[in-house]
Order: structure tokens, then C-alpha cells, then sequence
């Protein structure tokens, strides 16, 4: 044990031969710092103080990059770093992972080469808390494609259509956040296909969630979508003023309460890259024109006000500037908008019914509108995207590679219908690594005619179930007690809850409070105890979000709107559904359609740690890493990668790296490698229990036993 650090910097040396390593920083002094560069590597791989050390140690040496296995680890370092430049991203071109040091380009390029190489699709899984660089790391990954594909011809035009998918969907899909200046707001997975020379010739995007809620209102510090501010600073005076807007957020309901002065000149330069990035998706000006009156209009809509009249009925003003705004800029007659707003019309059995609306319904109904528009641009622009992004030809033998970027796991003091839909997007994302690490495992023992050794580990199968069983599942009592005629409220769905899932291991109700839990649960509260630890829910606003209500009224009249996309965005449906699906089963369809479409890849992931909650450089705080690295499942990741066969390597490249330690094997030999391989494991006296012998591979069970073989190799 006293010589685990020359154990570890020897590892080092074998990690990085010196044809690739080189150069004064790969020193010794500089490795003794600089720790294991895979966990795995790790002598005392169950403690976690030493996992965080080892991070600790890389990060104030400026590397955010390790891996466990072929999972990398990445930390925000929150500055530039000299790491991503076009020599860097040249050393990876066809490198295997142990060929140089840890990097999102290792993973793009093994990624890459198994597609092309191996025909096995793909795809990248990118998780992490807001803030950790997960949207940075992905574009990272599309920043390296098109550089590995630069000699391939013909491809210009949809590496940039690519590439300027990016600062478009952040502009209508990010704001700035008290955890992130760029936060997404909207879960994205992008596939890249690839034609048969390994030519990237198309993309698609789906988009998953838009927290449509900041578009009405946002935390004190935090700001509306980036495009509000943009369009304000950068748009010109001709546009602004057919838009009718004044160029100051804080004219705006929805903008006010933002501190954007600071930013100022930069959201109008980020306006004019916005623009730029709609021509080259080909987005054409008069459709640029319809979009920018759409988010003009949801300015407008959030200044309409309302008054209540004598007899407690929403009214607005007969002249309301804001109101005859939105009714120009959206081509709905404005009476009828009126109407729309402070009326709602009812059909029972046959007759149709109007009532009007108070003052805090019509409130209601105007920030629905807002939201429903904007959210529904925001999915015509990512359809309109996709359709410039659709490869000309498709032929049969195109492949994918698959990036998704999402949400992490969320706990704040008070949780909600949101954090509840993210959460379980977690759990069953947890799920499929369970499943797709354990398969890749046991088809790699299979190809190596290895027998399979099952391995211990938390199945968080229960924890899905439990949200989206059939009839027992958290969302069916939700959806039952959203379509529910009557009297259905919060608290009533949160005593279904408690009476249906009482006793299940992973769900508490307040009824049921543990004396020794040290927070007492709200009346209006349960819990649930996710893979990465428990997290309180507030019930108030389920049944309504879940509703995600906007009046038959106003949609009909958007309906009638001659701006083509607001057309298109509130076309009415077809009347054979009986139900609109209420969201939270939307979402749960869409994200079991990703699961299906995630499990018939080749799966990589990047887990992306934030390092302190101050957006600051070389700051570490161990207390939240530590709750990251146990959100993220890393200790457990770790655990099972060391259960079996923790090392394995090529016989071609094992036997040369030591056969100068076997007498047979140097310096003459003339044998296959493996043979090569089995004498020197002969000579060295390895256990049987310590390794085996696959097809192509030694698997090594122990570090302990490959230290001891660099020890050798080091005298
Ligand atoms: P959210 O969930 O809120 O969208 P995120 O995980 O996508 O968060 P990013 O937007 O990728 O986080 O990163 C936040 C910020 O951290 C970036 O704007 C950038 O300033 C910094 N950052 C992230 N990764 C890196 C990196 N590799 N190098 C330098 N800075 C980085
Ligand atoms: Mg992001």
C-alpha cells in the first residue's frame, strides 16, 4: 500500500506511451500530481474521498478529463483552455482511448470509428446538473466530427448547417439562469447521419420539454429567453418599429424584471449571429419576418391589461394599444381576440355556452396564450430546422450518431410538476445505462468467449415502475385525476397517492412521516426516493400544468391566423381523438420513443461535474462534487466496472509493452501474440484468478496485478 503513488505514476507511464505522450508535460513531477487518469485505477476504489481527490488533483492541474472505463468524467473548468486547438484535436484522429490522454475527442472518435469502421450506430450521452457544461461538451463533440471529416469533400454546407443549429436553438431555447448565463431550457437530442464514406450529410433534432413557464415569469436574477433581449438590442429601427416594439426590455411584463443592461451590447451581436445562423439553415426572410412577429406579439401580450368591471368581469380597454398589437402582428381579427380573452365558450350536449371570465382567469387564459405561442414556435423551428438539416439522398447504408443533451437530475428547496418530469427522465435514462453498460459488458465477454460473472448493482426498475406503471404508476393516478369530471384537485390527487402507494419502498407520504427524517413534509407534499437520493414534490399546480390548459377560444382564433407559422403552429386537430394526452403522458411517450431509439445504439457517456456554484475557475468545492458524483451514480459506475475484469488490453499491445520481461518472449519471439501473452503471464505467475484470456484480449481483474507487471517492467 506505501507505494501506491509510484503504483499510480506508474500506470501513468503505461497509459501514455511516449510516442503520443512526449514533451515536458509528462515529466515525472508532472505526473506525481496529476493522479489516475482512470478510476478504475484507483487503489481504494470504494472510497469516495479518494475518487474526489483524484479529481482534485487533476482539476487544479487544469485537466477536467477522466474516465471510469470508457465513461468520461468531464469538469466545467469555467475558463478557456488551451485543449481543444486543431493540433490537440489532431492527436486523437484514430487513437484508441489509452493512446492519449482522456478527452471528449476520445469519445467523438471512438464513436466515429465504431460507425464507420464497424457499421454500430451510436450515440452520446451527455448528463449533468445546469451548468456543468453538457451543451459545451456536445458541441465539442460536433466541433470534432467536422474536423475529422474535413477531407472528405462536399460536406461544407452541412457541417455549417450543423454547427448553426446551435446558436439558433440557444437563442430561442436558453436564458440565463442564477446556475448558468446560458442555460438550456429545453432537452435536445440531435442525430448526425453519415452517408457511406463517413461524410456527415444530414442531422435531426428532437426537442424534448421547453420550460415554457419563463416566458411569463422567471426568478429574481434570471432572465427570459435570450431572443426577447436580442431582438430588443439588435433589431434595427425599421424592424423594431414594424414590430411596434420600443427597444427596452423593460417596457415588457415578461422582460421587466431582468437586469439586462449588462449584456446589452453583447445580445445584439449574439442578434446578428442568430441571423446569420437563419440563412444558413435557410430560413428564408419572410419567414424570419413571421417568426419575429410571433416573439413580438408575446411581448405585446404580456402588456394587455385587464380591468374588472362592476360586476367582476375581466374587460379590456377599448383601445388597448398592446391588444391591437398582438391581434396585427399574430393576423387575428382583434374583436375576436378580445372576445377570446375574457369570454370563454363552453359546448354541453349540443348547446354552446358562453361565459365570461374575472380578472384572474383572464390572466390566466393571456399567459397561456403567450406560453402556447412560444413554445409552439419553438417546436416549428426545430421542425424547420430539421427539415433544412434532411439529407438530399438517402441511401440504405446511412448511419447516426445520436448526442443527447438533458437535464440532470434536479433537487431545488421546493420541487414541482417540472423537476418531477425531469427526475423521471433520470431514472429512466439511469435505466438504460443499467441495462446498455451491463449488455455491452456481457457481448464483450460473449465475443471474447469469456464466462459471464454477474455483477451486483442497484436496478432502478422499481423506481420506473412506480412512476409510469399502467394503473398503480404515479402518472396514471395523475392523468386519472386530470381527466376526472368534477371536483378533482391537487389535494385529491395527493390522497389517491398516498392511499394507492402506501408501503411502496421508494415512495413516502406525509401522512407517513419518519420521526427520524429531519425535514417534516408539507401537507401538501410526498416523496420519492430516486436512484440519486430522495426528493420532496410539492403537489400545488400538478393537475393544472398537467392540464396544460389553453381555452378551445383562443385556439380556435389562432387557428384562423393568416401568419403561416402561427397557422401551422395551432392547426386544429383532428377531432377522432377523444382526449388531448395530457403533458406529462406526452412526455412520457416521446421519452419512451428516445429510450426505444437509444437502445439500438452504441451508447458513450459523458458525465459533466460543476465544480463550484459561482461560475469560477480553479474554485473546488468538495461538498458539491460530492453530491454530484452521488447524483451521477459514479461510485456505483465504478464499483461494477471493477467488479469483473477491470483492465483489458489487445494481446498486441500487452505483449508489446512487456515482453522484455520474459526471456522467452525477448528478444526474439516469433510466435501469435496471444501465445506471447501466455507465456509472459506464465512467467510473471499471475493467479488463474487474476485474469483472463479471450479471444483477442487479456482481461485483467486486479490493478494491483498489472502494477505489479509495470514494477517489473520499471526495474
Ligand atoms: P444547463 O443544464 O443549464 O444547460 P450545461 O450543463 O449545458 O447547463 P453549459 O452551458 O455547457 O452547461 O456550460 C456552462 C458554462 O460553463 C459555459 O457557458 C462556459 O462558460 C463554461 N464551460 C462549460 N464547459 C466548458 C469547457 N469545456 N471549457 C471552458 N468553459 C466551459
Ligand atoms: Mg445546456
Amino acid at each position: 500500500m506505501e507505494h501506491s503513488l509510484q503504483h499510480r505514476e506508474r500506470v501513468l507511464i503505461l497509459q501514455r506511451p511516449v510516442s503520443v505522450a512526449g514533451g515536458m508535460e509528462h515529466s515525472l513531477q508532472h505526473r506525481e500530481r496529476v493522479g489516475v487518469q482512470d478510476f478504475v485505477l484507483l487503489e481504494d476504489y470504494t472510497s469516495e474521498a479518494a475518487f474526489i481527490d483524484n479529481l482534485r488533483k487533476r482539476f487544479s492541474e487544469n485537466i477536467i478529463y477522466t474516465y471510469i472505463g470508457n465513461v468520461l468524467i468531464s469538469v466545467n473548468p469555467y475558463k478557456a483552455l488551451p485543449i481543444y486547438s486543431p493540433e490537440k484535436t489532431q492527436l486523437y484522429f484514430k487513437k484508441a482511448f489509452f493512446e492519449a490522454p482522456p478527452h471528449v475527442f476520445a469519445i467523438a472518435d471512438n464513436a466515429y470509428r465504431s460507425l464507420v469502421y464497424e457499421h454500430r450506430e451510436q450515440c452520446i450521452l451527455i448528463s449533468g446538473e445546469s451548468g456543468s457544461g453538457k451543451t459545451e461538451a456536445s458541441k465539442k463533440v460536433l466541433e470534432y466530427i467536422a474536423a475529422r471529416t474535413n477531407h472528405l469533400h462536399n460536406v461544407e454546407t452541412v457541417k455549417d448547417k450543423l454547427l448553426q443549429s446551435n446558436p439558433l436553438l440557444e437563442a430561442f431555447g436558453n436564458a440565463k439562469t442564477n446556475k448558468n448565463d446560458n442555460s438550456s431550457r429545453f432537452g435536445k437530442y440531435m442525430d448526425i447521419q453519415f452517408n457511406y464514406e463517413g461524410a456527415p450529410e444530414g442531422g435531426h433534432i428532437l426537442n424534448y420539454l421547453l420550460e415554457k413557464s419563463r416566458v411569463v415569469s422567471q426568478m429574481p436574477g434570471e432572465r427570459n429567453f435570450h431572443i426577447f433581449y436580442q431582438l430588443l438590442a439588435g433589431g434595427d429601427e425599421e424592424t423594431l418599429k414594424s414590430l411596434r416594439l420600443q427597444n427596452r426590455p423593460e417596457t415588457y411584463k415578461y422582460t421587466t424584471d431582468s437586469n439586462t443592461h449588462v449584456t446589452r451590447a453583447s445580445d445584439a451581436e449574439q442578434f446578428r449571429l442568430v441571423q446569420d445562423a437563419m440563412k444558413v439553415v435557410e430560413i428564408q426572410e419572410a419567414e424570419q419576418r413571421e417568426l419575429m412577429q410571433l416573439v413580438a406579439s408575446v411581448l405585446h401580450a404580456g402588456n394587455i391589461r385587464f380591468l374588472s368591471n362592476d360586476k367582476g368581469r375581466a374587460e379590456i380597454l377599448t383601445h388597448d394599444a398592446h391588444c391591437e398589437n398582438v391581434a396585427e402582428l399574430l393576423k387575428v381579427d382583434t374583436s375576436k381576440l378580445r372576445a377570446a380573452l375574457t369570454w370563454r365558450t363552453i359546448e354541453a350536449r349540443g348547446d354552446v355556452v358562453s361565459t365570461p371570465l374575472d380578472l384572474e382567469q383572464a390572466h390566466f387564459a393571456r399567459d397561456a396564450l403567450a406560453k402556447a405561442i412560444y413554445d409552439r414556435l419553438f417546436s416549428w423551428l426545430v421542425s424547420r430546422l430539421n427539415a433544412s438539416l434532411a439529407p438530399k439522398a438517402r441511401s440504405a447504408k446511412d448511419s447516426v450518431i445520436g448526442i443527447l443533451d438533458i437535464y440532470g437530475f434536479e433537487v431545488f428547496p421546493k420541487n414541482s410538476f417540472e423537476q418531477f418530469c425531469i427526475n423521471f427522465c433520470n431514472e429512466k435514462l439511469q435505466q438504460l445505462f443499467i441495462q446498455l453498460t451491463l449488455r455491452q459488458e456481457q457481448e464483450e465477454y460473449l465475443r471474447e468467449g469469456i464466462a459471464w460473472e454477474p455483477i451486483e448493482y442497484f436496478n432502478n426498475i422499481v423506481i420506473c415502475d412506480l412512476i409510469e406503471a399502467r394503473h398503480q404508476g404515479i402518472i396514471s393516478i395523475l392523468d386519472d385525476e386530470c381527466l376526472r369530471p368534477g371536483d378533482a384537485t391537487d389535494a385529491s390527487f395527493l390522497e389517491k397517492l398516498s392511499s394507492q402507494l402506501d408501503g411502496h419502498p421508494h415512495f413516502k407520504s406525509h401522512r407517513r412521516v419518519d420521526p427520524k427524517r429531519q425535514k417534516v413534509m408539507g401537507r401538501d407534499e410526498f416523496c420519492l426516493a430516486h436512484y440519486a437520493g430522495e426528493v420532496t414534490y410539492c403537489v400545488s399546480t400538478f393537475l393544472e400544468k398537467n392540464n396544460d390548459l389553453l381555452f378551445r377560444d383562443l385556439q380556435n382564433l389562432m387557428a384562423t391566423s393568416s401568419n403561416t407559422i402561427v397557422g401551422k403552429c395551432f392547426q386544429v386537430q383532428t377531432q377522432n381523438k377523444k382526449r388531448p394526452e395530457t403533458a406529462i403522458t406526452q412526455f412520457k411517450n416521446s421519452l419512451n420513443d428516445l429510450i426505444k431509439i437509444l437502445s439500438s445504439k452504441e451508447p458513450s457517456y459523458i458525465r459533466c461535474i460543476k465544480p463550484n456554484d459561482f461560475k469560477m475557475p480553479m474554485q473546488f468545492d468538495d461538498k458539491l462534487i460530492s453530491h454530484q458524483v452521488k447524483y451521477l451514480g459514479l461510485m456505483e459506475n465504478l464499483r461494477v466496472r471493477r467488479a469483473g475484469f477491470a483492465y483489458r488490453r489487445t494481446y498486441e499491445a500487452f505483449l508489446e509493452r512487456y515482453k522484455c520481461l520474459c526471456a522467452d518472449t525477448w528478444p526474439n519471439y516469433q510466435g501469435s501474440a496471444r501465445d506471447g501473452v501466455q507465456k509472459l503471464v506464465d512467467e510473471l505467475k499471475y493467479e488463474k484468478e487474476e485474469y483472463r484470456m479471450g479471444n483477442t484480449k487479456i482481461f485483467v481483474r486486479f490493478p494491483k496485478t498489472l502494477f505489479e507487471t509495470e514494477d517489473a517492467f520499471q526495474e
